[in-house]
């Protein structure tokens, strides 16, 4: 059983239909081929902490997980023959480098006489198993949701009540493996346990009101499992399934619809983590200081820095500040969307390609928007969904002072006053230089 980003027992298809053959060896390989993406300090840590969490449930079951760190298909192929395996399970996944790594895998196990199987896990509904009538991917939301919502969903499935281990193979260290790495002060901690708990905690606080609160910066009344889902230490099926029908619910699932909509989209069009999903013609500027700004919250606009600032914090953003964030990147500074989603992946702890770049291109006009010259104005923004001004406050100190209203745009006085940067553009201007080079491009 190779776990990949299905970091649970509960709910593991994989893990079941292992245990279900015999003994097992439980491993995890840390794939060394995933260069810089792999070592993001925050998704290295929240890894770490997960993969502790998951040695602790497995090895609870009887067999303890084991490591290696390699080339993902030559340290699982070596297993495979250490423990004379028939059989590797594995979750599908999407991405062009998971896909490609698991083709290989199953080519190279077909020619020692060993079945690779691939499990769904990673997603509600597994990508290809709906699709439009003219083929392909669907390409909007609404009938992607409608369509999503009416079909059936596999059942959850149990945990193994018991794993028969393999003898004499040994674990490996985590911290001579994937040694630790110092995250984010404000990081969340990983771990299908904690997962668990804060899926108990957030649903029976705030799940009734996420439909009112869900864009209110300052209450950060979201879940915030994200990098749960993300690393899959929770099952995106059992959270739908086990929150559809409550007060909320409705709401909260269609974000997670969200989630497999993106990931049906790089599935057929894995391009799409690099190139323009629709190309539009943009011309972007090339701007380092500019770029450089942005990414350290220093743009003087305070919404957006205050996103930048929290990302830096916490490995984490709010979803609206993300879309606030990118579209000033994108659309007030015309910098390439592929720079902003380059600087998640090196910070969010929940990076992941399919959310990530798609809803870049989303905000960047290239992707799936039906709307794609929408533009934030980040002052609005901020007046509108941090009213009070209190998310500016906790991110920005050089604002914490500014009383009222005057937080979302302040004069040049008060800014000098508190040490705070002049805007870097005028938004008005810099939207209309961004209108006329589409109409030149
Ligand atoms: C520019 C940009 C980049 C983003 N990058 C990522 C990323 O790398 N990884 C990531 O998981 N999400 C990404 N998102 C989507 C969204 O911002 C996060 O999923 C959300 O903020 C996570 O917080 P939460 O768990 O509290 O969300 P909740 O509001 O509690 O939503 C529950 C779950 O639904 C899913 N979800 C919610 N919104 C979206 C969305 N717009 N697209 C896809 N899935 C969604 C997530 O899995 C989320 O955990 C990005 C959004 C933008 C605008």
């Amino acid at each position: 059983m190779v776990f990949t980003r299905d970091l649970r027992v509960r709910d593991n298809q994989a893990l079941v239909a292992a245990a279900s053959g015999g003994p097992v060896i439980p491993l995890f390989v840390v794939d060394e081929s995933l260069g810089a993406a792999a070592a993001s300090p925050n998704r290295v840590t929240f890894l770490r902490q997960s993969l502790s969490d998951l040695d602790e449930s497995v090895r609870s079951a009887g067999a303890g997980l084991v490591l290696r760190r390699g080339r993902w298909v030559d340290e699982v192929l070596t297993m495979a023959r250490l423990g004379a395996a028939t059989s590797i399970h594995v979750a599908d996944d999407v991405s062009s480098f998971a896909t490609t790594r698991l083709a290989r895998l199953e080519h190279e196990a077909r020619s020692m006489g060993v079945v690779v199987v691939r499990h769904p896990g990673t997603v509600v509904v597994p990508p290809g198993s709906i699709s439009p009538s003219s083929g392909g991917e669907y390409k909007v939301f609404s009938p992607y949701h409608r369509r999503w919502l009416g079909t059936p969903w596999r059942p959850v499935v149990a945990r193994p009540e018991r794993l028969e281990h393999v003898p004499g193979v040994d674990v490996g260290s985590l911290d001579e493996l994937l040694p630790a790495r110092t995250g984010a002060p404000g990081l969340i901690h990983g771990g299908e346990g904690a997962a668990l708990a804060r899926l108990d905690t957030w649903a029976s606080s705030s799940l009734h009101a996420y439909a009112d609160l869900h864009d209110d910066l300052a209450r950060a009344a979201t879940s915030q499992l994200s990098p749960y889902l993300h690393f899959g230490c929770l099952s995106p099926l059992e959270v739908a399934v086990r929150l559809r029908d409550r007060v909320g619910g409705s709401q909260f699932v269609r974000q997670i619809c969200w989630r497999d909509f993106f990931h049906q989209i790089l599935a057929v069009r894995p391009d799409a983590a690099r190139a323009d999903y629709r190309h539009r013609g943009d011309r972007w500027l090339d701007d380092d200081e500019s770029l450089a700004a942005w990414k350290d919250g220093r743009t003087g606009y305070p919404v957006v820095d205050a996103g930048m600032r929290q990302l830096a914090t916490e490995g984490f953003m709010h979803n609206r500040a993300r879309m606030i964030v990118a579209s000033f990147l994108t659309k007030d500074l015309a910098l390439d969307w592929r720079h902003g989603a380059r600087h998640f992946m090196e910070h969010l702890v929940d990076a992941d390609v399919a959310n990530n770049q798609l809803n870049w291109q989303w905000v960047a006009g290239t992707g799936t928007d039906s709307n794609p010259h929408r533009i934030f104005n980040p002052t609005t923004q901020g007046r509108r969904f941090d009213p009070g001004g209190a998310y500016i406050r906790r991110h920005v100190p050089e604002l914490a002072a500014v009383s009222g209203s005057m937080i979302h745009d302040p004069t040049l006085d008060v800014r000098r006053a508190h040490g705070y940067v002049a805007p870097l553009v005028d938004h008005h201007e810099a939207i209309a230089a961004y209108r006329a080079r589409k109409r030149t491009s």
